[in-house]
């Protein structure tokens, strides 16, 4: 499909609507929002504009799709697939002025945020109320960024990801026209649920401008271990089995040797560098937290386990989260020059075993570096692999097991990706993991975006 193009006319009109102050086609503006924390190539937009109100956005949106201009929503630019670099250029929205908190509903345990508000910071807010929203994607990420690809992290085995926080939006569709969709309710049968729809959509079926999200109170107490093992199929058998055992945690998450090596080196620490398991729970008194332990450590020994630390201080337990969210940091910074494919792959939990497996065994038949972490307890496994893209040799081959490793997750029935989004580099997969159903989507997308201004290149190939 053939696109308008952003000349004097269209800058013009944009600058009636935002004002000159809060637009820019300044290079190191266009630079910095053509790239987001993917090895994916830069693509300048034509122009960036920073709205303030769902009003300007509709403006924009009805100029662009009269005259056929892609529009990218852009949130804080950290994903990891590409998915909000403006890739056949047009206008960008910076939605990161949109950003104050509109109503806390305490009573509800509930907030209606714009969506340029910093999850961490909105959860620094809330904590002052004994409130969190528990989606962690460990970047700063924006509450419209977090929808845009259904975001998730840490937690999300315990409370869940972000499509299950989303009660209500305010959407600009690609026609300019602003709804609301969802309620306030904590539950509801009405009709088909476009929440669900709009979260993870990539910014592919317009602009969501604010949203309501359910919270959920500050646990009193929290409880941490860290385990080791000698060998890691030992450490992922105890993640399926501490799943299957009734227990609940919060977090279970697995590094690998080599991921321990970096974050120790980058993070100071000094854990024993063997396959390590984080754990943590979250419950209302000490004693109910130290027989959750009791079983963890059961199943920990059943697996012949090498080390297990717990009764982990508040301050320790920080160190070693920030350590886990600094993962990807820790990575480029030990391979500098180097850039990563990461994998996102998410499989039923009995088969996460294979999968780690899987992907350490086709880097190895390969002769690739890489890392092996993720969120063990959902079934989501990271892999990172190195390699430079511009020596295209060596890339296809990292684009290779890329392919052999996702290529395994959907024999399992699962997916692609667990929490990063399509982007660019998982549209290739797309058939594959949806069949027929893709078609569906592709007529969605053909309804609610007809000249298929939104984000193009994204989901679909
Ligand atoms: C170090 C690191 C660790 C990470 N760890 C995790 C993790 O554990 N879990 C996880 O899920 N992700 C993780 N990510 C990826 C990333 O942080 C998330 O995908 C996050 O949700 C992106 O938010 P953002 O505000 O940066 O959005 P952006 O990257 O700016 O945009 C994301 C997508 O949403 C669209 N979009 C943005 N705003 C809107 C809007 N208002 N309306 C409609 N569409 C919109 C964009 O067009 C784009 O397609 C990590 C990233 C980094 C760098």
């Amino acid at each position: 499909m053939g696109f308008g193009r952003v000349a004097e006319k269209e800058l013009d009109l944009i600058q009636r609507i935002v004002g000159s102050e809060r637009m820019s086609t300044g290079d190191s503006v266009l630079d910095l929002h053509g790239k987001d924390e993917s090895f994916h190539t830069r693509r300048r937009p034509d122009v960036v504009a920073w709205p303030l109100r769902a009003e300007e956005i509709s403006q924009i949106l009805r100029m662009a799709n009269e005259r056929r201009i892609p529009v990218t929503p852009w949130g804080a630019g950290t994903s990891l697939e590409g998915n909000p670099i403006p890739v056949n250029g047009g206008i960008v929205l910076d939605l990161q002025q949109m950003n104050h908190v509109i109503e806390l509903r305490e009573e509800d345990l509930q907030v209606r945020a714009e969506v340029g508000v910093i999850y961490k910071e909105l959860n620094q807010y809330l904590s002052r109320y004994g409130l969190f929203f528990p989606p962690d994607p460990g970047a700063a990420a924006s509450i419209g960024g977090m929808v845009g690809n259904n975001a998730s992290g840490v937690r999300t085995i315990k409370y869940g990801a972000t499509k299950d926080f989303v009660l209500s939006m305010v959407v600009v569709l690609p026609t300019g026209e602003i709804i609301r969709i969802g309620t306030n309710a904590m539950k509801s049968s009405s009709g088909y649920d476009l929440c669900r729809l709009f979260v993870g959509s990539e910014g592919t079926l317009g602009v969501a401008t604010e949203v309501t999200l359910r919270l959920i109170g500050l646990p009193a107490e929290f409880m941490a271990a860290v385990v080791q093992f000698s060998a890691i199929r030992n450490a992922t058998n105890t993640v399926s089995q501490i799943m299957r055992s009734g227990l609940s945690p919060a977090a279970l998450e697995l590094l690998d040797t080599q991921t321990v090596q970096v974050v120790n080196r980058y993070k100071n620490l000094s854990l024993e560098e063997k396959p390590t398991l984080f754990i943590e729970f979250h419950g209302m008194s000490p004693t109910g937290l130290k027989e959750e332990l009791e079983v963890v450590k059961e199943i920990c020994a059943d697996n012949q386990s090498i080390r297990l630390d717990s009764g982990i201080g508040r301050e320790q337990r920080n160190r070693l989260w920030e350590a886990r969210y600094d993962v990807h940091e820790s990575i480029k910074a030990s391979n500098p020059g180097f850039s990563s494919l990461v994998i996102d792959t998410a499989v039923p939990i009995s088969k996460y075993p294979d999968m780690v497996e899987w992907g350490q065994k086709v880097l190895a038949k390969h002769g690739l570096k890489g890392y092996a972490f993720g969120h063990a307890g959902s079934g989501n496994l990271h892999m990172e692999i190195v390699g430079v893209p511009e020596q295209e040799d060596e890339w296809q081959k990292v684009q290779g097991a890329g392919e052999e490793i996702v290529s395994f997750a959907l024999e399992c029935q699962g997916t692609a990706t667990g929490e990063h989004g399509i982007g660019i580099g998982k549209r290739k997969f797309m058939r594959r993991e949806h069949g027929k159903s893709l078609d569906v989507m592709e007529q969605i997308k053909k309804l609610l975006d007809p000249n298929g201004i939104m984000n193009p290149g994204k989901i679909f190939e």
